[in-house]
């Protein structure tokens, strides 16, 4: 595997970054990371120890009274840097990414891709962190925001998008002025390793980076909880389940911190009478096949109308019968491995209860690739009777519920009646319809799309849920602010002292 040597991934690796340089033994690498595609073992890393950790923040904290200091736009081109350097291996990191998650090659490079998007969004992000002025109702008075760096920033990740998840805080955290520590998932360690070295890279071709900007940290979930819990990181951004979000978003409410949380999604299509039919189908094909529904933005509903559900629903079984499951490095799949046996037999689980309750299934089964480690399944199309009005809980795997609907608000009142609130969309040309659904009293998701499925969001967008998916935001639009400290202050160039909403206070 060419690509693990330009990534500089050894057979053995040391895990703990700080940025300037990779801390303890790789003999001790417990963990060890498989690929889904054969469940083979890829490479070992060793877990982050207590001391290791201690050294990491306190690294951090010294690099941020320096990057803190350097000018918005100089920190801007470090991360252009960056891009660069992912450009140029973007084959290598997306071959990475496709070998240790499993996702197709095609999606692994356009995780770098979206990698890349970033740092060129959060170049020109980089001059413009703007405050408002405001009018001051005093005289001879100046009032405005200034945004300043909050401090050293934890980023938790996912399993699923192990490396752009870290691109969307990372790049905007450094441009305004955060310093990163990153754990990534324990099901992907490698992928963090690679971009380590890749940032690192950039970092020694640019003249005035201060040292230990970006650092790692290896393991699970306790290792995870020390940055949790420490009240020296200002913000804590975590990427994973809502089971995740209930333990981590109180701890750090309990130390009064900042937290970002992006969490899991039950996403839903809703599909009109005037829907255009080809593009739905398309559309409901990536969004609940692609990634082998393991996006937090997988489609994992479909309600229907009632006029257009034949027609719909005979063109989506054709689909899912041709749809090619596979290595994802090979050939033309569009569908890889589950990430474990644990997900397969959590989507078996969930089939069988919906076959209980009455649903009818097609696909869903295990596909046969040789490998009797290697957890391959056909993605399930369940049409649910009425007796199921819906279904509440995220199942990481590639099951579509489709329910039939007569009347718009019934299907919104359905798309909302869910703990989750990540993604959604409609397919309409109705005006009316599309205007309803991106309302008020429309979709109350976080990403409401109108002729777009459901995943697949673009950078420049702020990207996050409501409710159970934790009401956090990333990436584009103002998703910046998360990562500063804002203070507002008031000038006075007169040479009185009036006191605001007109009180006298005569001494
Ligand atoms: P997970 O919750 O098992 O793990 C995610 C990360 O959290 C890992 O790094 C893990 O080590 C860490 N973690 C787990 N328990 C923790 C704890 N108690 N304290 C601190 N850290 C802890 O999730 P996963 O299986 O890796 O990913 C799939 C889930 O992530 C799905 O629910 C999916 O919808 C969600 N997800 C959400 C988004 C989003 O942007 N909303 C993006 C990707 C994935």
């Amino acid at each position: 595997m060419d690509f693990l040597k330009v990534l500089g991934i050894e057979k053995n690796n040391r895990g703990t970054s700080t940025g300037q340089e990779w801390l303890g033994d790789s003999e001790n690498s417990s963990l060890i990371s498989y690929t889904p595609i054969d469940n083979s073992a890829i490479a070992g890393v060793a877990v982050t120890t207590r001391g290791e950790f201690e050294q990491v923040i306190q690294k951090a904290q010294g690099a941020f009274k320096i990057w803190r200091a350097t000018p918005a736009p100089k920190r801007g081109e470090i991360v252009r840097q960056i891009g660069l350097e992912l450009r140029e291996h973007k084959d290598d990191l997306g071959k990475l990414v496709s070998y240790e998650m499993g996702k197709i090659f095609q999606e692994g490079a356009g995780e770098v891709q979206e990698m890349i998007d970033i740092c060129d969004f959060a170049v020109g992000q980089s001059r413009q962190l703007y405050g408002s002025t405001m009018q001051s109702e005093r005289g001879q008075h100046r009032m405005y925001d200034q945004w300043h760096p909050l401090g050293p920033a934890g980023v938790i990740t996912a399993f699923n998008f192990p490396v752009a998840v870290f691109a969307w805080n990372a790049m905007i955290a450094a441009i305004c002025g955060d310093v990163v520590i990153w754990k990534p998932s324990e099901k992907t360690p490698l992928t963090a390793l690679a971009c380590q070295s890749l940032l690192a890279r950039a970092a020694d071709g640019f003249g005035h980076a201060p040292a230990n900007l970006s650092q790692v940290l290896i393991g699970d979930a306790s290792v995870a909880s020390q940055l949790v819990e420490d009240p020296r990181m200002k913000v804590i951004s975590a990427t994973g389940s809502c089971a995740m979000g209930r333990i981590v978003a109180p701890k750090v409410a309990a130390r009064l911190g900042r937290s970002i949380l992006e969490l899991g999604g039950n996403n839903a299509i809703t599909v009109g009478p005037s829907a255009d039919i080809a593009m739905a189908t398309a559309a409901i094909v990536f969004g609940a096949v692609g990634t082998a529904g393991q996006r937090c933005t997988s489609t994992r509903r479909l309600f229907v109308h009632d006029s257009v559900y034949a027609e719909l629903v005979s063109k989506l079984k054709a689909i899912y019968a041709r749809v090619t499951v596979g290595n994802p490095l090979e050939g033309d799949n569009l569908v890889g491995p589950l990430i474990d046996k644990r997900a397969f037999d959590a989507m078996q689980a969930n089939l069988n209860e919906m076959r209980d309750k009455g649903a009818t299934i097609t696909g869903g089964e295990r596909v046969d690739t040789g490998d009797s480690d290697a957890w391959y399944v056909r993605p399930a199309l369940v049409e649910m009777p009425e007796t199921i009005p819906n279904v509440k809980e995220e199942t990481f795997a590639p099951i579509l519920y489709v329910f039939r609907y007569t009347e718009l608000t019934d299907a919104i009142r359905r798309n909302n009646d869910v703990p989750q609130g990540l993604s959604s969309s409609i397919f309409t040309l109705d005006m009316r319809e599309a205007e309803l659904f991106t309302s008020a009293a429309g979709s109350d998701c976080g990403i409401v799309n109108v002729n777009i499925g459901t995943s697949g969001a673009e950078i420049g967008g702020a990207f996050g849920g409501e409710k159970d998916t934790g009401g956090g935001r990333e990436s584009g639009s103002d998703a910046w602010k998360g990562y500063m400290r804002r203070s507002t202050s008031t000038i006075n160039y007169g040479t009185e002292l009036p006191l605001a909403q007109g009180i006298r206070f005569d001494v």
